[in-house]
């Protein structure tokens, strides 16, 4: 399958046509942003991790009943995806108290949550990906009702599956990002990347971070935390 013409170029990935319609390559590389672009950087083989986390774990939860853009693995750094119309709403699952949930409510990072918390952010760059309601996206037009339900139920069943995949490698996922796409025929689908860079992962033993905040909070070791749960996906 050949790379035609740019789709989109985003912060850490290209979106590459093909000669088929309807389907895409996504080029994941190891540039790394974060604080909405403020601090940038490189992570190196963060590309071919990425890549290769999200095409392990694509099908796997496509087994486990929830529907997604992944189509194969081409190389370390792309993969071929169905094309979606990218939903502009950030659903994040968090399954443990983090990040800016712990600072928004003062609550320890690591503290149990007694049920999942699910929260929308709206996807923008110019607003910093501002937290919104469960009715502004259908206010504002963004996802249908229906299609809200569909991507609560989706987030919620993946967030499940994933931590039960990671807790069998001695891995806590603490919390994640999805996002969600159309099908030209209108189906729901989990889309994006689901890697180090959009999920918390922590060291079941030592609760060492094995994710991006080693990036964003300059705790070194980077690039070894990457590799390290690659290795333990493919496990
Ligand atoms: P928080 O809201 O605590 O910063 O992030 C919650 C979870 O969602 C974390 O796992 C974080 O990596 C992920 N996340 C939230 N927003 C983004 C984003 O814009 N980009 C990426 N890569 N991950 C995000």
């Amino acid at each position: 399958m050949q790379k035609l013409e740019l789709k989109y170029e985003g912060k850490a990935k290209r979106v590459w046509h093909t000669e088929q319609s309807g389907a895409v390559i996504i080029e994941y590389l190891d540039a790394a942003t974060a604080f909405n672009a403020k601090k940038r950087g490189t992570i190196p083989d963060k590309g071919m991790v990425n890549n290769r986390v999200s095409a392990h774990l694509y099908p796997l939860l496509e087994e486990a009943g929830i529907p997604t853009h992944f189509r194969e693995l081409l190389s370390d750094t792309e993969q071929l995806v169905h094309d979606v119309e990218i939903i502009p709403v950030e659903v994040i699952v968090r399954l443990r108290a983090a990040g800016s949930f712990s600072e928004r409510l003062d609550v320890a990072e690591g503290t149990e949550l007694a049920v999942p918390v699910v929260e929308y952010c709206y996807k923008s760059d110019e607003l910093g990906d501002p937290l919104v309601s469960d009715s502004t996206p259908q206010a504002l037009g963004w996802a249908s009702e229906a299609e809200l339900a569909v991507i609560r139920r989706l987030a919620l069943q993946a967030a499940e599956f994933l931590a039960g995949f990671f807790r069998e490698r001695d891995i806590d996922l603490i919390d994640m990002k999805f996002e969600f796409g159309r099908l030209p025929d209108g189906r729901v689908v989990l889309a994006d990347e689901i890697s180090p860079d959009t999920t918390r992962l922590w060291d079941a033993r030592t609760a060492e971070k094995l994710d991006k905040d080693r990036f964003r909070r300059d705790l070194g070791g980077v690039g070894e935390a990457y590799r390290h749960i690659l290795e333990k996906v493919l496990s």
